[in-house]
């Protein structure tokens, strides 16, 4: 099903970059149309936000939010000044002609001058037991979110990864937990020699190498991680109050079916300082674009620059 109306902008995606981008398109009178998705990326309408309890580095509150509190003040922002939000995913998109046509789900298809991309990126995790169970337990991905909690200080810790992000988050934790034990697969890490060798000189990290872990333990919190040598194929059990995966991220940018320049693993590129894609009238926002900070008020700040760019570009063209 398709109608004559040509949207302005059309926003993917909820999290903090979506509504701040709708924040401020819509206080340009831009009248934006948001998909807040379906538990697209196998997350709920809101984003990755919605998946944690304590937000407690985001400004404006001192005593810290509610990751879906948080969430929901934003959408109710977004609304005040305007915006039109479908609870639906886009499926598909076809930029390769003017206006551009977007799909949902449904088939349904819309038509729109400007596209702003804030689909983020899903952490990775393992479906060990005791991972369902024990989610927000103690279990965590992401440490530099939500590692200073008080449940994971003056703890045993573990981290799984040995790329950049497990040696980054392992040296955050280090400050807060009493041991940290990262668990690496292989006999060698991914990770850049410099952070490799951060992580050798850190006295409280203990690297567990050909480790693969199997289980994770605890009733009501976790209180330890069953893991395997994966040569020996021998069993023991670490103790621990807290468990982080650091195993990468996956951008959600699949239903864009490579249209768009994007690295290896998907994250899309823009220009520096810019929230530009390849294709003119496009432009990403938030961790869909970012594999460094990953933070709300990163996507939240480049959300803002993306809805900027995008009226001085609809007005450009239009002068
Ligand atoms: P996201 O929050 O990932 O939102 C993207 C949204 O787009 C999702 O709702 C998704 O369903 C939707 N979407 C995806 N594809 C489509 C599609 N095709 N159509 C329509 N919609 C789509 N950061 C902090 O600053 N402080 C914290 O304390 C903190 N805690 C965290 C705790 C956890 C457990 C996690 C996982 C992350 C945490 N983060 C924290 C990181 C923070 O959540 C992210 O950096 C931020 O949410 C990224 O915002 P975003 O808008 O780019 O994308
Ligand atoms: P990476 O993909 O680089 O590393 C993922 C790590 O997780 C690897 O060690 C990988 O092992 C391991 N892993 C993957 N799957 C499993 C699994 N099923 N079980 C156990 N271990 C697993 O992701 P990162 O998030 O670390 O980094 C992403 C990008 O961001 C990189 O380009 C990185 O350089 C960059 N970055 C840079 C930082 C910095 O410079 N300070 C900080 C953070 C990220 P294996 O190696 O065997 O595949």
């Amino acid at each position: 099903m398709s109608n004559d109306r040509v949207e302005n902008v059309v926003i993917i995606g909820s999290g903090p970059a979506g509504h701040t981008a709708a924040i401020y398109a819509a206080r340009a009178d831009l009248e934006p149309l948001m998909y807040e998705g379906f538990m697209a990326g196998n997350i709920a309408a809101g984003g990755q936000l919605t998946t944690t309890t304590d937000v407690e580095n985001y400004p404006g509150f001192p005593e810290g939010i509610q990751g879906p509190e948080l969430m929901d003040e934003m959408r109710k922002q977004s609304k005040r000044f305007g915006t039109r939000i479908k609870t639906e995913t886009i499926a598909q998109v076809d930029l390769s002609q003017r206006p551009f046509r977007l799909q949902n789900e449904a088939g349904d298809e819309v038509r729109t001058e400007s596209v702003i991309i804030a689909t983020g990126a899903t952490a990775k995790t393992l479906d060990l037991p005791g991972v369902r169970r024990l989610w927000q337990k103690g279990i965590s991905a992401c440490a530099i979110c939500d590692g200073a909690l008080p449940v994971f200080r003056n703890k045993p810790l573990v981290v799984i990864g040995g790329g950049d992000s497990a040696c980054e988050e392992s040296l955050y934790l280090s400050k807060f937990g009493s041991e940290i034990h990262m668990l690496v697969r292989r006999d060698q890490m991914r990770a850049s020699r410099i952070m490799q060798q951060r992580v050798a000189d850190n006295p409280k990290i203990t690297v567990h190498w050909n480790t693969l872990p199997v289980e994770v333990l605890g009733n009501d919190l976790v209180s330890g991680v069953r893991a395997k040598d994966k040569h020996t194929g021998e069993h023991r059990d670490i103790e621990a109050g807290g468990l982080f995966f650091a195993i990468g991220h996956q951008p959600n940018t699949a239903f864009l079916a490579g249209q768009l320049d994007a690295d290896e693993v998907g994250y899309l590129k823009t220009e520096p300082e810019s929230t530009r894609t390849s294709i003119e009238g496009v432009f990403a926002c938030g961790d869909v674009k970012d594999k460094v900070f990953r933070q709300a008020v990163t996507a939240a700040g480049s959300g803002c620059m993306a809805a900027i760019e995008a009226e001085r570009w609809l007005a450009e063209r239009r002068s």
